[in-house]
Parts: C-alpha cells; sequence; structure tokens
C-alpha cells in the first residue's frame, strides 16, 4: 500500500480526489457557514461520491476530533504556559474551542477524510475502476 499525496492534497484544498475539479464550483451560491458544514453529496464533474455510504462518515470524525484536541487545544494551553492567559481563562476558552471548532472545520475534516481514503486506496476511486453508486 501507498500513501498517494496527491490525492490527499487535491482533496485537501476542495478538489475531487479522482477527476481534480473545485467541489463547489464557483456558480456555487452556498453561505459561508454552510460551507463551513457542509460537503457535497457527490463531484459535479466526474460524479464521485464524496459521501458514501452510512459509516463513512467516521473517519471524518477522527480528523475532526484530532485537529481539535491535538490542534487547536494545545494552542490554548501554549497560551496559558506563556502567561497570556490565567487558569480559568484557559479553561473558558478550552470549552468555547471544544463546542465552537468541530463545526467550523467540519467540511475541512471531510476533505482531509476524502483525501486519506482515496490516497490509500487509489483503486476505490472510478478512474480506478470502481462503480460510481457505491
Ligand atoms: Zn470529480
Amino acid at each position: 500500500m501507498q500513501f498517494r499525496s496527491d490525492i490527499f492534497w487535491k482533496s485537501a484544498r476542495g478538489c475531487c480526489p479522482d477527476c481534480g475539479a473545485r467541489v463547489r464550483g464557483a456558480d456555487d451560491r452556498t453561505g459561508l457557514l454552510a460551507r463551513l458544514w457542509n460537503t457535497p453529496a457527490s463531484c459535479p464533474s466526474c460524479g464521485l461520491v464524496l459521501r458514501r455510504k452510512e459509516g463513512f462518515f467516521l473517519g471524518a470524525i477522527v480528523w475532526n476530533y484530532g485537529l481539535t484536541a491535538f490542534g487547536v487545544l494545545p494552542l490554548i494551553m501554549l497560551a496559558y504556559r506563556l502567561g497570556w492567559l490565567d487558569r480559568e481563562g484557559m479553561v473558558r476558552l478550552a470549552v468555547l474551542a471544544i463546542f465552537l471548532v468541530p463545526p467550523l472545520i467540519h467540511a475541512l475534516a471531510w476533505r482531509l477524510w476524502v483525501g486519506t481514503y482515496y490516497a490509500f486506496l487509489p483503486d476505490q476511486l472510478p478512474s480506478g475502476g470502481r462503480r460510481l453508486d457505491d
């Protein structure tokens, strides 16, 4: 098994991991908040299903949790350690981050998950022979 970083980065940038087209085109009028927590069901260009069957979302949850727990919360603890926040401020900011960060990075977590999945399993892409309706 080889990790295809090109596929991962295509997806992380918001492009289809298979055809490379923008998943949200320029004519997409979705609002900013909807873009943050909504991932299109499929690629508008090639039809790759981005939201696959039940259970596929678990990988996005792992990315979301990982980015929050190991990306954002350590920054808050670092701010406390550097004296920028007192203990109470750190706790309040951490609680706020726990509730606000996951919905705000939901779409990013999905892009990273789809990229991770197809980077490890590129033969699952339609261009690799997989059916589109899965
Ligand atoms: Zn596509």
